[in-house]
């Protein structure tokens, strides 16, 4: 009698405490949830202050500059963001047509986003599918681009890639291991590498080709001129873009602003953005340069989804390292490159490069990734005359040229077969509310740093 009183105790208080744990969570996770759908301090499109140029703009002369928007103005296909997308699917629409008026809209300068601040990988892939004959395909394209326009932008083929891990993973295709690794390529950091081949170019120099091609084909091109907000019509009725300047009138658009997407109040439960840090020291000397292993070994990457590392040779000699800064809510574009983002930085660079304490470095900058849970672009047609293409995880020098050729084929009706590949919002998975995936990302990065500081223990 006394032990069945005692189990129905036991029972009651297993049920409260359940219950008590739901209660807890409901009581996190809710306003979590609610809280991304309040009118929260979220940042204007043409808020960010100017962005500063990266090493690969310093690097070739200054872009020709373009208007700002003065005045209201009608055009055939006006295409939101002058990046690596916009200025693609710009081209292919003039290219195809010329006859359309086409006109791009940047917020700051030409290809002054992504585009101009990222690490130059470009390869005949996609991430997050394989789908070899078509990122083949789209790699060919970038490269008939610049052949049919006469453009050079760097391309250095099958450099070898190193994709590095740490440690007791240790891949069945590794081709290098612990100390033998560490004389390779100067790092105590990783327990074994895996090799590839890839591709490289100059950031700088594609976007100087394809303002150049835009305008050689009769693209009007805006700068300094961000769109504010979207009026979409009824039906057939054309959209009308508002910016500071005037408004444009367009009977289709195409939305290609990547990580700031989400400011126009698009894909904003599908797109989350992921900030970067990137430094570039002075040249190294002949012995540093021997001791980073960069001649036989120009380019590497960590492995790992969100939290990883890149490093290359740049043509004079440079370390270049780009790092995860994190995540913000709300969506924001901008972090401040104050103490603190330095320091992070500084000591995960000689975690892994301890030799490069006290080299100093020349540039630095920072950038915005697009994520999506599925890891593929989203990219296609929202509405009758909306377009987007973003989202590129990371990876989108080639993928942002070929989805933008897609949405073009899309907007002018010419069937293309790898029209497959486009993935319109609908049909991405969905991600958490703002604070509940900040709090994620976030924690998964303090988590990575803290799994970081144990490996270098390891070492020391
Ligand atoms: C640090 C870093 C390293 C990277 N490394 C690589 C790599 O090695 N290989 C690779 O394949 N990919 C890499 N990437 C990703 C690659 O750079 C991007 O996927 C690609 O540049 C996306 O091009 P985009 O034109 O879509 O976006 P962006 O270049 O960001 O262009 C979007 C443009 O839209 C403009 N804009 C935004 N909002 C508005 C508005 N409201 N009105 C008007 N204009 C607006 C912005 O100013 C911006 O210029 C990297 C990215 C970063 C940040």
């Amino acid at each position: 009698m006394v032990e069945e009183l005692r189990g129905a105790e036991g029972k009651s208080m297993m049920n409260r405490r359940w219950w008590a744990g739901l209660a807890g969570l409901a009581g996190i996770a809710i306003p979590l949830l609610a809280a991304d759908r309040l009118p929260g301090p979220r940042p204007r499109p043409g808020e960010e202050p100017e962005r500063s140029p990266s090493y690969w703009m310093h690097t070739i002369p200054d872009l020709p500059r373009c208007p700002r928007v003065e005045r209201d103005m009608h055009v055939d296909v006006a295409v939101i963001g002058g990046g690596f997308t916009g200025l693609a699917i710009a081209y292919y629409l003039k290219r195809n047509q010329p006859s359309l008026r086409v006109a791009v809209l940047e917020m700051q300068r030409m290809g002054s986003g992504a585009s101009s601040r990222n690490s130059g990988a470009v390869g005949p892939r996609f991430r997050g599918q394989t789908l070899p004959s078509s990122a083949d395909r789209g790699y060919q394209l970038l490269k008939a681009f610049a052949e049919i326009e006469d453009l050079g932008f760097d391309l250095v083929e099958s450099v070898p890639a190193l994709t590095l891990y740490t440690g007791r993973r240790v891949p069945p295709d590794a081709v290098l291991f612990g100390d033998e690794l560490c004389e390779h390529i100067g790092s105590p950091f990783y327990s074994a590498a895996s090799l590839r081949y890839t591709n490289t170019l100059h950031p700088g120099k594609l976007i100087a080709g394809l303002v150049e091609a835009n305008r050689r084909h009769g693209v009007e091109l805006y700068e300094w001129s961000p769109v504010l907000r979207i009026e979409r019509g009824r039906g057939s009725e054309p959209i009308t873009l508002h910016t500071p300047g005037g408004r444009v009138v367009a009977r289709d658009v195409a939305v290609a602003t990547n990580a700031y997407t989400p400011q126009l109040g698009l894909a904003r439960d599908i797109i989350a953005v992921l900030h970067h840090r990137v430094i570039v020291t002075r040249s190294l000397t002949d012995d540093e340069w021997a001791r980073s292993g960069l001649e036989r070994w120009p380019i590497r990457f960590e492995e790992g989804g969100y939290y990883t590392h890149t490093v290359r040779g740049t043509p004079d000699r440079r370390f270049f390292y780009r790092h995860v800064l994190g995540h913000r809510v709300f969506e924001r574009t901008t972090w401040p490159l104050d103490r603190h983002a330095r320091e992070v930085g500084q000591r995960e660079l000689i975690r892994r490069y301890p030799w490069l304490d006290g080299v100093a470095v020349e540039y630095e900058w920072h950038g915005v990734t697009a994520r999506t849970r599925d890891w593929w672009p989203v990219a296609g047609r929202i509405d009758e005359h909306l377009y987007i293409a973003a989202g590129y995880n990371g990876s989108g020098v080639m993928p942002s040229h070929y989805f933008g050729y897609l949405i073009a084929c899309s907007i002018l009706g010419i069937p293309d077969h790898d029209m497959r590949l486009l993935r319109p919002p609908e049909c991405h998975s969905r991600i958490p509310g703002e604070f509940a995936r900040h709090l994620c990302f976030q924690g998964w990065m303090l988590y990575r740093r803290w799994r970081d500081a144990r490996i270098c223990h390891r070492y020391q």
